[in-house]
């Protein structure tokens, strides 16, 4: 359910609200929004039924959540949500962040130089995974801790903040000491545990949609991390699978303005697991920015020829400069910039 606030409600009158919902064993999330604050009440609400939180003190209304998400739907929060990664990049306002860097750290060198080079050309978080989820045992599995410290080495030359995949609970602590954003990737959507366990710690989660998985499943993954207490969560539409075999994903752009309708977080889109080639990556990110995505997720590697993962899909550094170009123009039309 969600208890709205009365805009003169003092903090004494919400701290009672908060413990009498603590009491009865279930949790209560506060929001602050532009017009209004509210408290979702998260749990087993018939422990909760006797009790007149209507009539309470600095209560203005309770009103059930219908949808099976609750803190991640609009009727729990109007306003957007702003995640901001780092010093102070955005998602979700109007500024479109563009996170771009190769699919797996290979070496200090090939990730410093991809960040210097994304960087020139506007993108604001640099992207590598140091943990990576191979389909194949034998296929290259990631640096781990070492490819993390030539990511944090990539971050004091470039000084942009860093996005890494997380694919296993043990490794949160490690991967979070490098991370600005933690990314759960689309084999991981339904992780249960891995989902609440990122939701316990507090640097922002990138939630990448499993390539089955239904928008209702989607949001619903999203509900693992904020039940936890993490509120930092951006959606990441990667294409889903269909009998389509020519890409290697099918993008479901009309993901992007559904999801910002039935939630207040950000959607971002990642053009290059989406197609699975590099020449489809720059019209579908286009497309993604003129639907309305909040940001993108762009894989660039120095000689895709050589890369150790998705080369077939990974912008040279001239060919993602030229992409940006475009972008811009796009930003421009929708009022926004990137
Ligand atoms: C990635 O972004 O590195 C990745 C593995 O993507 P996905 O989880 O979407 O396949
Ligand atoms: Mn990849």
């Amino acid at each position: 359910m969600i208890i709205v606030l009365k805009p003169e409600a003092t903090q004494a009158e919400v701290d009672h609200i908060m413990e009498k919902i603590r009491e009865r064993g279930l949790s209560p999330h506060l929001s602050t929004g532009q017009e209004r604050r509210v408290i979702g009440v998260i749990g087993d609400e018939r422990t909760i039924q006797n009790v007149p939180l209507a009539i309470f003190p600095g209560v203005e209304s309770v009103t059930p959540i219908l949808a099976p998400y609750k803190l991640v739907s609009r009727e729990f929060r109007k306003d957007n949500t702003i995640v901001t990664v780092g010093d102070g990049v955005a998602i979700g306002g109007r500024l479109i962040p563009v996170m771009a860097g190769p699919c797996a750290v290979e070496t200090k060198m090939q990730v410093t130089s991809v960040a210097q080079a994304v960087k020139k050309s506007g993108a604001r978080v640099l992207r590598g995974g140091a943990f990576k989820p191979r389909t194949s045992p034998y296929a290259f599995q990631g640096l781990a801790e070492e490819g993390l410290q030539f990511l944090a080495e990539a971050k004091k030359a470039t000084g942009l903040p860093i996005i890494t995949e997380v694919v296993d609970s043990r490794d949160i602590d490690l991967v979070a000491q490098y991370a600005d954003v933690l990314q759960i990737g689309a084999r991981n959507m339904q992780n249960f545990r891995l989902l609440t366990d990122v939701g316990k710690q507090r640097k922002p989660v990138l939630l990448k949609r499993g390539m089955s998985a239904t928008i209702k499943e989607f949001l619903l993954s999203a509900e693992y991390i904020m039940a936890g207490g993490n509120h930092q969560v951006i959606f990441c539409e990667r294409g889903i699978r269909t009998f389509e075999q020519l890409a290697r994903n099918t993008l479901d752009l009309s993901a992007v303005p559904l999801i910002q309708k039935l939630s207040h977080l950000p959607v971002v889109v990642d053009p290059s697991h989406a197609t699975g080639r590099w020449d489809l990556v720059a019209p579908m990110a286009r497309a993604a920015i003129a639907a309305g995505a909040d940001g993108l997720l762009v894989e660039v590697h120095g000689n895709p020829e050589e890369a150790l993962c998705d080369g077939e899909e990974s912008l040279t550094p001239p060919k993602f400069a030229e992409m940006m170009d475009s972008l811009r123009k796009i930003a421009q039309a929708v009022g926004r910039e990137i």
